[in-house]
């Protein structure tokens, strides 16, 4: 629901390598950018919104306004335990390297469960993450890339979740990305139940905290562990889309724009090597230098230690990665 643009009605537009316009001195001028995205913007905008998006995340940045004045040490640990198991082990572990790219294999029951906290990230269900994501790797920085900073820095970063292209579109955008997982009646389910574990989840967080320290605490909870926290996943998930198609150095040669950013791959759990990822798509392992820190990785290799993953890629046949 909420990662649900495929901007494929958003006129090609778009100004690839080709088509940029170039300032007097050579390069794309600051106000040619700002004057392009906006454009891009009001273009893509076909008159029709994602309120459903848009609603959902106006609530969670609104109710992270509250964290001054709810702050509690209980939910400063609410906060980072639900950043990592929603942001590492259901988004970077589950959502993208399990499901979008099948890095690796593991069993159905442990597969659906990393899409029941990828969902709790708040980023949308696997369907329609994992359909959106597929299209980025297919048109990586050209015409049809859900979110590319060719089209603006903010509007990779956030703005393509405003427009609504038509549910018929959204559709056919799973259809033809992620058929394997319409396939599957468990994803299916948690694209339809999307807000109930939201829903449940803040509630365990209140009752929890009510019994253990008082109602005080339990709405920190509720405030730090869901509202806080949302908004940082969300934030960091949408740093690799942009910040790593951007900013940092690139290790491979790669048709599109993509960047290793040392921070974004300390803050996203790996995700950060966007460029080494763009290079090996199906990859396991995403830090490819000794000191490309991938924590997503380790846990994949701590999983097949303990067989609960297999079928590991950890590096595709007959190419070989940057070497050590
Ligand atoms: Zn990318
Ligand atoms: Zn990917």
């Amino acid at each position: 629901m909420v990662v649900a643009t495929p901007v494929d009605r958003r006129p090609q537009q778009r100004a690839g390598r080709s088509g940029r316009r170039k300032s007097k001195t050579g390069g794309t001028s600051k106000a040619t950018r700002s004057t392009r995205w906006v454009a891009n913007y009001v273009h893509g905008w076909t008159g029709k919104l994602d309120w459903r998006s848009i609603i959902w995340l106006g609530l969670v940045h609104v109710g992270a306004l509250a964290a001054p004045f709810t702050f509690s040490w209980p939910g400063l640990v609410a906060f980072l335990v639900l950043y990592f198991v929603t942001g590492c082990l259901g988004i970077t572990l589950g959502y993208h390297r399990l499901i979008t790219h099948g890095s690796f294999k593991t069993y159905r029951p442990l597969r659906w469960l990393l899409a029941l906290l990828g969902g709790l990230a708040g980023e949308g269900s696997a369907l329609m993450w994992t359909a959106i994501h597929r299209k980025h790797h297919v048109l990586s920085d050209q015409p049809g890339d859900p979110h590319s900073p060719r089209d603006g820095a903010w509007w990779s970063h956030m703005l393509w979740l405003g427009p609504h292209p038509g549910r018929s579109v959204h559709r056919a955008l799973v259809e033809h990305y992620a058929p394997d997982l319409l396939r599957d009646r468990a994803m299916v389910f948690l694209d339809r139940t999307f807000l109930l574990w939201h829903i449940l989840l803040g509630l365990g967080l209140y009752f929890l905290g009510h019994l253990a320290w008082g109602p005080a605490v339990g709405v920190s909870l509720v405030v730090w562990g869901m509202f806080v926290r949302l908004v940082w996943v969300l934030h960091v998930t949408w740093l690799v889309n942009s910040a790593s198609h951007m900013w940092g150095y690139r290790n491979y040669e790669t048709k599109d724009d993509s960047r290793n950013l040392w921070w974004v791959g300390l803050l996203a759990f790996g995700e950060g090597w966007h460029n080494n990822h763009h290079a090996f798509q199906r990859m396991a392992r995403h830090g490819h230098k000794w000191w490309e820190v991938d924590l997503t990785y380790y846990i994949i290799l701590l999983l097949e230690r303990l067989g609960l993953a297999w079928n590991v890629v950890h590096r595709p046949p007959g190419r070989r990665p940057a070497s050590h």
